[in-house]
């Protein structure tokens, strides 16, 4: 059932040429996050997203400190060795200060054209919106140097139309895995998920359709097992999930930037590109690189959790990760007070042996289990 998805996955950068040359668009690479791939559709791109990968490091250390995270050192080490000849161009979001250097770096570094949607750290929707209208107007701008095609208010309600229906498709595979706990292992479902990052959205959707149809009409698995909530910015590496499987533990939500932090998010609404684009950023759920105090993460989480009926939240913590850092330990202590266990494992993408990751996890079951 997963194979389409596997095969992806395990090649990305022959997918990626294929259909690049299939679409005869060019490919534009989206930095981590909240970036609506919709403008790339809409101005003739194609875009796929760079979440990071599990390269060795080696020339990014040249340009980004030791203590950067591998997200970030991972995308630029892929660029330096020419790993990423099919990408054009790239498109930022200012989520972070590790991303707004990694920018500049790009700009000076590399021939590629960049945009960036800069996010306002700003409290109210009316100053988001006077902030990210210019912005708006240069990423589109910027997009269309970049493929050569203008925007239209159609290629928009056709792009918006698609990545609003990939992301409809995704939530029904996250609702069928919470109500048929132990269905789909949890290797399978995020290969699921990351194979979206690469593929275009028209074939995505049908796999993914394909993929439900099958789903639906089997049964949840009988049996006890133990279920949890995961929270990060990124779910890599992906090789952790075979230790969840192994040890019997459900994932049955997960709060990822590159998960439901995304997956949940709405269609695009073109009509006012710029209330649109704000709105999507912004909505629904809170991330700790969103400025949003009026949309709080930590009754979020323990919402989330007691909904899914998990018993317990890990925290899947990339190294470095400032933002994410400095939520975590009021975040933690909150699910506690709510009766929720929580703790949480910190990770490299390049990293290969998982055997500490394996005793935490293993110890944290065996703490829900009392
Ligand atoms: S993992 Fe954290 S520090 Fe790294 S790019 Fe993402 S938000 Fe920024």
């Amino acid at each position: 059932m997963f194979e389409p998805f596997y095969e992806v996955v395990f090649n990305v950068s022959k997918n990626i040429t294929e259909n690049k040359t299939a679409l005869g668009r060019p490919v534009i690479g989206v930095m981590p996050a909240f970036f609506p791939m919709e403008l790339i559709d809409a101005a003739g791109g194609y875009p796929v997203q760079l979440w990071g990968n599990n390269l060795s490091l080696g020339k990014s250390d040249a340009y980004l400190q030791a203590f950067s995270c591998s997200v970030a050192r991972s995308v630029l080490e892929l660029e330096l060795i020419e790993g990423a000849r099919m990408v054009e161009g790239y498109a930022f979001t200012s989520i972070c200060d590790t991303l707004i250097n990694l920018r500049e770096l790009y700009r000076r570094l590399f021939p590629k054209p960049t945009v960036e949607l800069s996010i306002p750290i700003t409290r109210t929707d009316e100053a988001r919106r006077i902030y990210l209208k210019s912005v708006i107007a240069s990423v589109i701008s910027g997009l269309e140097d970049i493929t050569g095609t203008k925007v239209t208010s159609e290629s928009l309600t056709k792009a918006s139309s698609l990545h609003a229906r990939t992301r409809e498709l995704q939530r029904q595979l996250y609702y069928i895995r919470a109500e048929k706990s132990g269905l789909i292992k949890n290797y399978d479902f995020y290969v699921t998920i990351k194979a979206g990052f690469f593929l275009p959205r028209s074939v995505y959707n049908q796999m993914l359709e394909d993929l439900l149809e099958k789903l639906d009409k089997l049964p949840q698995p009988k049996g006890k097992r133990t279920k949890i909530v995961l929270s990060g910015m990124v779910f890599d590496p992906i090789e952790i999930y075979k230790i969840f499987d192994d040890l019997n533990i459900d994932i049955v939500d997960d709060d990822f930037a590159n998960g439901w932090r995304t997956v949940s998010k709405g269609p695009l609404e073109v009509a006012d590109i710029v209330e649109g684009v704000t709105s999507y950023v912004f909505n629904p759920a809170p991330c700790c690189c969103l400025y949003n105090p009026d949309n709080d993460r930590h009754p979020y989480l323990v919402d989330k959790a007691k909904k899914a009926g998990a018993e317990g939240v890990l925290f899947w913590y990339i190294k470095f990760c400032e933002p994410d850092a400095f939520d975590r330990p009021q975040l933690i202590q909150r699910l506690k007070d709510e009766g929720i266990p929580a703790s949480f494992f910190d990770v490299e993408l390049s990293m290969t042996n998982f055997d500490a990751i394996k005793t935490r996890i293993d110890a944290f079951s065996e703490m829900i289990k009392g």
